[in-house]
């Protein structure tokens, strides 16, 4: 970079000219025979001359000093075209030597020398650096987190050579594929980073993807006749405006990359906030704690398929029958599309289940072979809502799940997970504590021995208000005083939808 400003030339320029101007009226006068001589007219040209030298020796100066001065700054790369030999070319080339070393050191110290891209330390303060702008300016950010897998069989059958060949070629696919934005970097041994500014969870999920496919179909050529392929694990975690947290990417990336893992490896995991309240904070869970959870649901969420579709299995095809060509069509165009795999299972079990809504349609109806008549076929036109019902309300564990979260919060504060207090604290949860508490009580555990029921209520009373909810502790009282509670065995069925609907309008009354 130079200074090439218009003021400097003309400076020039004006000096040049009153050297010629002058030497050109010294010249008139001594042609006008003013009295002047020969050796004082040449005396004025070199005097113009010797100005005009001086100004373009200002002026290399000053392009000298203005490159000094960005480099004092850390600007990288700035230097000044070099004119000529002498002092000045000489300074010149030294203070260009400096601007080049300078970027050589920058580079050591910010990249990774292995696989060229941002070390650890730099794709840290990117981060920070993404993080206060997407806070500043209310904008979407998220952070992948990428381990190769079985990392460590590639050097142990190949040598740690053919490993660094692997890591190169893993970080250059993603230098060449991540969009100008994102950042890569390399976290540690077999790790790295992406920083994906202006991006939300499920687009990053999309690019990681991408990247996760590129990987997998990608053969790394470590030496002559040997081309190996890898797997990667991809963690993602992201939100939007005030609630990024640099610390907590990092720590919600790393852990839904842990998922990953124990997931079977070779796929893109999102990391999710518990669905609790949002002005609460997720609650950490150990990555095989969170596989075995992931792993109970998976057959909760099969057992609600199958038996949905065992409603709907024997009924035709037009009133709803789950279609496994719907589903293979739908699945096909879902992976060809490179979709996560979450979201491949979504549009299976829409697809299965996709007509399900048709059952609430009267039989009669369906099967009319004449054309419908309005009210008819405003009725028909329910059934991808009434589908929606169906699932969603089929999904309503969700909501008991929220009180299990909190079942261990004390009243007082101080419980777990979160140290709600007081009515921070969902009813439901508070409910739980006090029964789950006395049924505790009364039991033999192999830590202490059980104690009776007037006891138990003794025990509820001297916890009342720091452990317990006060209140429903005396509700407790008032009901069992007498006699104690005893366990009905109907509790266990599934509750009849009817009775569902009346908790549900319990619930928001008393929300
Ligand atoms: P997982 O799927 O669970 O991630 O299995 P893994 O084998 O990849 O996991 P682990 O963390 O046990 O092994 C990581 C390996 O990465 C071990 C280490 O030798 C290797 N590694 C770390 N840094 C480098 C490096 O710079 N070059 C090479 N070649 N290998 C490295
Ligand atoms: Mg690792
Ligand atoms: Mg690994």
């Amino acid at each position: 970079m130079q200074s090439t400003g218009v003021l400097p030339g003309l400076g020039l320029v004006v000096m040049i000219g009153l050297g010629v101007a002058t030497g050109a009226a010294v010249m008139t006068a001594i042609e006008d025979g003013g009295g002047l001589t020969v050796p004082v007219a040449w005396g004025g040209v070199a005097i113009g001359a010797a100005l005009a030298l001086g100004w373009l020796t200002i002026r290399r100066l000053r392009a000298i000093l203005w490159v000094a001065e960005r480099l004092s700054q850390g600007e990288l790369g700035a230097t000044v075209a070099n004119s000529g030999n002498g002092l000045l070319g000489r300074l010149e080339r030294s203070i260009n030597a400096v601007s080049a070393k300078l970027t050589e050191t920058h580079n050591a110290a910010t990249t990774d020398l292995l696989t060229q891209v941002s070390n650890r330390g730099t794709i840290l303060s990117c981060l920070f650096t993404e993080v206060d702008r997407a806070v500043r300016h209310g904008r979407p950010l998220s952070v992948a987190f990428v381990d190769l897998d079985h990392f460590k069989v590639i050097n142990d059958t190949h040598g740690h050579q053919v490993g660094d060949v692997v890591l190169r070629g893993v970080a250059g696919l993603f230098q060449a594929s991540l969009r100008q934005s994102d950042v890569v970097g390399r976290y540690g041994g077999e790790e790295f980073m992406v920083v994906l500014p202006e991006t939300g969870p499920e687009e990053a999920t999309l690019v990681a993807e991408k990247l996760r496919l590129l990987v997998q179909r990608h053969r790394f050529t470590a030496s002559e006749g040997l081309a190996l392929g890898v797997t990667i694990s991809i963690g993602i975690a992201g939100g939007q405006g005030k609630s990024l947290r640099a610390e907590s990417l990092v720590r919600d990336a790393d852990q839904a990359m842990y998922s990953a893992k124990s997931l079977g490896r070779n796929q893109t995991y999102v990391f999710e906030e518990p669905n609790d309240d949002a002005r609460v904070p997720s609650a950490p869970i150990s990555s095989a704690g969170r596989a075995r959870a992931l792993q109970v649901a998976a057959i909760a969420r099969q057992a609600t398929e199958a038996a949905l579709s065992e409603i709907i299995a024997p009924l035709p095809h037009y009133r709803g029958k789950p279609s496994q060509l719907i589903a293979t069509v739908g699945v096909a165009i879902a992976r060809d599309l490179a979709l996560p795999e979450r979201e491949v299972e979504r549009i299976r079990v829409a697809s299965l289940l996709h007509d399900i809504g048709k059952i609430a349609v009267p039989e009669q109806i369906l099967e009319k072979p004449d054309a419908l008549s309005t009210a008819e076929w405003d009725f028909v036109k329910q059934h991808p809502r009434i589908g929606q019902v169906i699932l969603d309300e089929a999904g309503g564990l969700l909501e008991a799940g929220k009180i299990i979260l909190h079942h261990h919060e004390r009243f007082g504060g101080h419980g777990y997970p979160h140290g709600l207090r007081g009515r921070d604290i969902p009813l439901g949860s508070r409910i739980v504590s006090i029964a789950d508490a006395y049924d505790a009580m009364i039991q033999d555990r192999p830590y202490k021995r059980a104690i009776n029921h007037d006891e138990a209520l003794v025990e509820l009373r001297r916890h009342s208000g720091t452990q317990f909810d006060p209140e429903l502790v005396d509700i407790f009282i008032r009901l069992f005083a007498e006699q104690p509670p005893v366990a009905d065995l109907s509790l266990l069925a599934p509750r009849a939808i009817a009775s569902e609907r009346s908790r549900g309008t319990q619930r928001r009354a008393s929300a």
